[in-house]
């Protein structure tokens, strides 16, 4: 079994980005709109400002009130969108329950979308044309099997999970790289022979949801979720321990997709259209 390790991956790929950053003569500047002060939400923002910084990229952080409202929101994003010192936008979710997260992510300019959750961005990753930006997440996972030479094409894919931040997007990726994809869900019958079926498994649930030797020998398994068990550790959907006796790669939970999909970010963020 070989480790697919994000860490080492997401390292090289923070190094091309700076790189790439360094060479260009506008510099990128991303703002990152944060509403409330939900503390893991402050953390994950935190982390993308230091990657940032890693890779010589200029982020601001406008902190709103709990309490804006989801027409001021709108505003200051319209605002972001008409300014040229600005190349890209994100705005941290989860939001407050009277914002509508949709709305807003129709109202960020695509061209400066660098999280691709924009209707423009998403409807271009399904037609097939080229989005702006990929998210991030999905992205990450695709560099990571890249990164380890892992063919796509013509394997039976399975995704676990349907968000539209990381399921979705991930089974369009593989399916654009010409993998044939089975999107599975909490309505999905007989999850555990699907999963069977799959030379390269994705799961993003954020419960353990891939247990037993349930996986097919020598393929795959791409570990998404991350959460707290009940002890209080940073834990994946994943059984490491039963799944690594039968997986040919295996991404750990921590040291896998977290830091890709930070890299990945950084690597979107390093893009600019205006
Ligand atoms: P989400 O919006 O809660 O979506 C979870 C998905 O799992 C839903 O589509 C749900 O189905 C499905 N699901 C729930 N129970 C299931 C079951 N028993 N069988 C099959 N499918 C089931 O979560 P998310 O935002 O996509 O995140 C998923 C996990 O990835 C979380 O642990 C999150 O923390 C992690 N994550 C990690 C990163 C990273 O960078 N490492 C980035 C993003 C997310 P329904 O649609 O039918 O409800």
């Amino acid at each position: 079994m070989i480790l697919l390790d994000g860490k080492a991956a997401s390292e090289k790929l923070l190094k091309t980005v700076k790189e790439r950053v360094s060479a260009l003569k506008k510099k990128p500047h991303l703002v990152v709109i944060l509403v409330g002060d939900d503390p893991a939400s402050r953390l994950y923002v935190k982390n993308k400002q230091k990657a940032a910084w890693q890779t010589g990229i200029r982020s601001t952080v406008i902190e709103l009130d709990y309490n804006t409202q989801e027409n001021e929101l709108i505003n200051r994003i319209e605002e972001l969108n008409t300014d040229e010192d600005v190349t890209g936008i994100l705005v941290q979710l989860p939001l407050p329950s009277h914002i509508d997260k949709n709305k807003v992510a129709a109202a960020i300019s695509p061209l400066k979308d660098v999280d691709g959750f924009s209707p423009e961005n998403v409807g271009r990753l399904t037609m097939g044309t080229e989005p702006y930006f990929y998210p991030a997440t999905p992205q990450g996972v695709i560099m990571l099997l890249d990164e380890y030479q892992i063919p796509i094409e013509g394997k039976d894919a399975v995704v676990l999970g349907r968000s539209n931040i990381v399921g979705k997007p991930m089974a369009q990726m593989l399916l654009r790289r010409n993998a044939t994809v089975t999107l599975c869900h909490s309505f999905s019958k007989g999850l555990d022979d699907k999963i069977k079926t799959a030379d390269i498994l994705v799961s993003a649930v954020g419960k353990k949801i891939v247990r037993c030797k349930m996986v097919k020998n020598d393929s795959v398994i791409v570990d998404v979720g991350i959460f707290r068990d009940s002890d209080g550790q940073l834990t994946g959907d994943v059984d490491f321990d039963y799944v690594s006796d039968s997986a040919g790669y295996i991404s750990p939970v921590p040291g896998g997709v977290g830091p890709m999909t930070i890299a990945s970010l950084m690597f979107n963020c390093s893009k600019i259209y205006q």
